[in-house]
């Protein structure tokens, strides 16, 4: 069995602290090992990327533009192994996956190209004030196991576009990409600028306290967010929490069935609907409902499930148990509540953690599978009869991270799109991310964002630099 090791302060090490497998979700069978790193370990990555830090924050913008570019061309020439190890550790057919590649690429070399402006405030004959952005020094990066390479990409490219050093810790459940990304990204920077840890329990509670860290940012459940928070409030850390969802879609009564069902289906399953803004309620008029149910029911059906490097395969399996048991015990409410399970609904029987695509009808919110985040392949449908009812089920989560209408009439839509109290609103799609567009949630689903410049400032401080001239001293 291949052993994974670490990277700290350029070195390959063994974690102090054991071992831990990983293991394939489609076979169930251990497949890889990787350490487990102990706390004298964590301190040392910690102090190399501070030594780091000393001249990276220094280097110019062309290098570091150079640097990101150089790793991109190195996973686009790997894409095709880290494709395949991204589907034996998460277990997404092999095209997802080589997506997910392609997609860090392509965030990769838009990090590289993004200027850091120098804002001019004011300039009169007496003074000039300009807004200058600095990196703030040590950046974590922790992430969780539905699409770990390109979310790793996400956290670890600004913050090395920005000028910091940074510390990857994995999921404990999908650590190989990204232990992978990080060997590519070494070859291009000085020691100790990237520097990844893995362990199971405890590491991320060690790195979220650490003093050495000036800033985490967290990927990940709404409870584990909340514990980073606590964890890092002893040095005032900067914090980017992307948490749980529970994106509520809304069809406008009159939508074409067949022109959206499987736009509705891929953004609900997409990833096995392990997708942080995944379609997750769908609120339907009473007068369509069962034509939705019936359309989302013909589109499962022809799902092909299997191992993701199987050909064909276009839907892999849940990536953990406990993941599995969740959904399971999600749609067996539903079932004890009444609900009809029009398809799917039971994990199939076979090795590996597969369950098919599974279509609820006949609850509604108060049902847990309404009101929790299911993350996985199943979908309520809930009927309605007044759109701003819909919309009020909609704001009533706790969460907040995207939502959208689809209607014929687009002002219409958007007008009710914009009402939706969500990090993102959709109009007639939903789960549509890109590069150059600020992605973050609202409400309980976090705070900051992602992508575009916005998101790139978040790995900065603010320095403002007033400049008195010199003929008014
Ligand atoms: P999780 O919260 O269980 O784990 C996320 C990461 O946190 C893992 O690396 C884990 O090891 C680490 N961790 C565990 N305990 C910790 C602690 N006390 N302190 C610091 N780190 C700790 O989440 P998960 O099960 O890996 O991922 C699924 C969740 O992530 C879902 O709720 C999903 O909606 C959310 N998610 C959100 C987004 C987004 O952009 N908003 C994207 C993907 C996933």
């Amino acid at each position: 069995m291949y052993d994974y090791r670490m990277l700290i302060d350029g070195a390959r090490v063994v974690g102090e602290d054991g071992h831990f497998d990983v293991i394939n979700p489609a076979t169930e069978v251990a497949f890889a090992q990787c350490t487990s790193c102990s706390l004298d370990q964590l301190d040392q990555a910690v102090n190399a990327a501070q030594a780091a830090f000393k001249g990276w924050q220094h280097s110019t913008h062309a290098y570091r533009r150079e640097c990101l570019q150089l790793i991109a061309d190195d996973i686009e020439r790997d894409a095709d192994g880290l494709a395949r190890l991204i589907v034996a550790e998460q277990g997404k057919p092999l095209a997802l996956a080589f997506s997910e590649v392609m997609g860090g690429v392509a965030w990769t070399r838009y990090a590289a190209d993004l200027d850091i402006p120098v804002e001019l405030v004011e300039d009169t004959l007496a003074h000039r004030i300009e807004l200058h952005r600095k990196p703030l020094g040590v950046v974590a990066s922790i992430t969780p196991w539905n699409w770990p390479f390109m979310i790793a990409i996400w956290h670890i490219m600004p913050a090395l576009r920005a000028g910091n050093c940074v510390i990857s810790k994995p999921s404990s459940l999908t650590p190989l990409s990204t232990l992978r990304l990080v060997e590519i990204i070494a070859r291009h920077v000085p020691r100790g600028v990237i520097n990844i840890v893995t362990g199971e329990r405890g590491l991320g509670g060690a790195i979220s306290s650490h003093s050495g860290i000036h800033k985490i940012v967290f990927t990940g459940s709404t409870a584990t967010g909340q514990r980073v928070m606590q964890a890092a409030a002893g040095n005032l850390k900067r914090l980017t929490l992307e948490l749980g969802g529970n994106d509520a879609a809304i069809v406008l009564p009159g939508t074409p069935v067949e022109t959206v069902a499987e736009d509705i289906f891929q953004a609900a399953f997409l990833n096995m609907g392990q997708t942080c803004a995944a379609l997750k309620r769908l609120y339907v008029h009473e007068s369509q409902y069962q034509a939705f149910a019936d359309a989302l029911v013909e589109i499962a059906g022809r799902q092909v499930i299997g191992d993701g490097l199987e050909a064909d395969v276009n839907f892999g399996p849940v990536q953990n148990r406990d993941q599995l048991e969740l959904v399971a015990e999600l749609v067996d409410d539903a079932r004890a509540q009444g609900g009809q399970v029009l398809c799917g609904g039971a994990r199939l029987d076979r090795p590996g953690f597969f369950y098919p695509p599974t279509i609820v009808t006949g609850i509604s919110d108060g049902h847990r599978l309404v009101d929790e985040e299911q993350f996985g392949p199943v979908l309520p449908l809930i009927a309605y009869r007044d759109e701003e009812d819909a919309l009020r089920r909609a704001n009533a989560s706790e969460m907040g991270l995207g939502g959208s209408v689809w209607g014929l009439d687009p002002e219409q839509a958007q007008a009710f799109a914009s009402r939706l109290e969500s990090g993102v609103a959709w109009v007639n799609c939903h789960a549509q991310i890109q590069p150059n567009t600020p992605f973050g949630g609202s409400k309980m689903s976090g705070f900051g964002v992602e992508f575009g410049l916005e998101g790139l400032l978040e790995c900065t401080g603010q320095q403002l630099l007033y400049v008195r001239k010199r003929e008014t001293v």
